[in-house]
């Protein structure tokens, strides 16, 4: 089949053609600055030259007609008509406690996800504003929703609520939801694959490291832990988010600073992390250069970085009762091999077994195993594809 994968912001579209036969990206590319002026649109079919576009895109159904005119053009098109596509998959920040699962999307399973829109203020609407034309260009062809904080529904209650007052949970839905669900689901899958064993009896530890990172605790294919909570902000410092703190720096910084609630949002999810602790930049491969050439901040950074994601891992082979494999993915997990190291480094005690010569040479961009034969713990460098995922599930919801 072939499947539309659309990630919506509030400004900007990305989207994949995938074909589930063989796994293959037909065409893929971007729409930026939607609802602002010199909008753009870029596009990359697979085997072809593709093209940028400037024109203005006045809202989300401007945007989606533009890829669908792309994907059918005479020159550069991948497909002939519209109708060729089979269903579409919508990538969905937040279905709260509503959705475990991907989901035909329906009147009513739009409602719900509106409903849950003060949990992801930024994202959900942007996703919905997606899916609405979509629906309007596509009336006829099946739309899916598929959540970031799906897979993570699994946790028990001991993992997922919070040491406040009950009702915090009861009445504002104040719980750990998780988020990259869909690329830690993508990518265990795969590991237990890798494994060899029955998906009952895996133990496994996966790492998104990005941008935004998240640390996931997988028992029998089932999440029982993971890093973020309410929302992205929780768990391992990140490129501009703080990660865990003690809550009451946030009262106590915005009466020192003088900042009012939305400032001290910003300072938390803008400011903080690698960029705050380096005063360099969020992005790892400026760190390493940064650190390298002296920068004692960047070097911190980095050493603040890796010294967390070995807490988490250590904590979730705790709460897994063992460990079988642990997992890298995403920009920094697939890339950044000197962090990798870092990480790993001292985990002997947990049967962990690193083959680092071939971590530091090992090729990017394709699955590798960095543990020596005879480790107890696998050690797995997985590149994630969330939109595959995205696409099987649409195909099989289609279906
Ligand atoms: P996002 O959360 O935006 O999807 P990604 O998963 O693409 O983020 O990860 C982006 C991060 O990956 C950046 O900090 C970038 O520095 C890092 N990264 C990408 N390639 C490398 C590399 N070769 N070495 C080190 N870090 C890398």
């Amino acid at each position: 089949m072939k499947i539309l994968v659309i990630n919506a912001g509030s400004s900007s579209l990305k989207y994949q053609l995938i074909d589930t036969a063989d796994n293959k990206v037909l065409a893929k590319g971007l729409c930026e600055r939607i609802g602002i002026n010199d909008s753009k649109l870029t596009y990359k079919p697979a085997g072809k030259d593709g093209f940028e576009l400037v024109k203005d895109m006045k809202d989300h159904t401007d945007a989606i007609k533009l890829v669908l005119d792309a994907l059918v053009d005479k020159d550069h098109g991948v497909i002939s008509d519209m109708s060729e596509i089979d269903a579409v998959g919508h990538r969905v920040v937040h279905g709260g406690e509503k959705f475990a699962k991907s989901v035909l999307l329906t009147d009513e399973v739009l409602e719900t996800i509106e409903s849950l829109n003060d949990l992801a203020p930024l994202h959900n609407p942007a996703n919905l504003m997606g899916i609405r034309a979509c629906r309007a260009i596509m009336p006829n062809t099946p739309m899916v929703g598929v959540f970031d904080t799906a897979f993570h529904q699994t946790m028990p209650a001991e993992a997922f609520i919070y040491a406040l007052p009950y009702e915090a949970y009861t009445e504002h839905m104040v719980r750990r939801y998780g988020f990259h669900g869909t690329s830690h689901n993508y990518v265990s899958i795969r590991a237990i694959e890798m494994l060899g064993k029955p998906a009952e009896e895996t133990k496994i530890i996966t790492c998104h490291l990005g941008n935004g990172s998240s640390v996931a605790a997988i028992k029998g294919g089932k999440c029982i832990d993971t890093s973020m909570g309410l929302t992205p902000l929780e768990g391992l410092p990140m490129g501009t988010r703080t990660g865990d703190i003690d809550p009451a720096i946030v009262g106590y910084l915005m009466k020192k600073l003088g900042l009012d609630l939305k400032e001290m949002d910003a300072y938390m999810n803008k400011k903080s992390g690698m960029l705050g602790i380096s005063g360099v930049s969020s992005d790892f491969r400026d760190l390493g250069a940064a650190a390298a050439d002296g920068s004692k901040r960047a070097a911190l950074a980095l050493d603040v970085f890796a010294y967390r994601v070995k807490k988490y891992i250590g904590a979730y082979a705790a709460a897994l009762d063992g460990v079988d494999a642990i997992v890298f993915t995403a920009g920094v997990g697939e890339n950044d091999r000197g962090m990798r190291a870092r990480i790993l480094e001292g985990l002997d005690y947990l049967g962990v077994d690193v083959d680092f010569e071939y971590n530091a040479s090992c090729p990017r961009g394709e699955e590798v195993v960095i543990s020596k034969p005879e480790s107890k713990v696998k050690v797995f460098v997985i590149p994630t594809d969330e939109e595959l995922m995205i696409a099987r599930d649409a195909e099989r919801l289609a279906k």
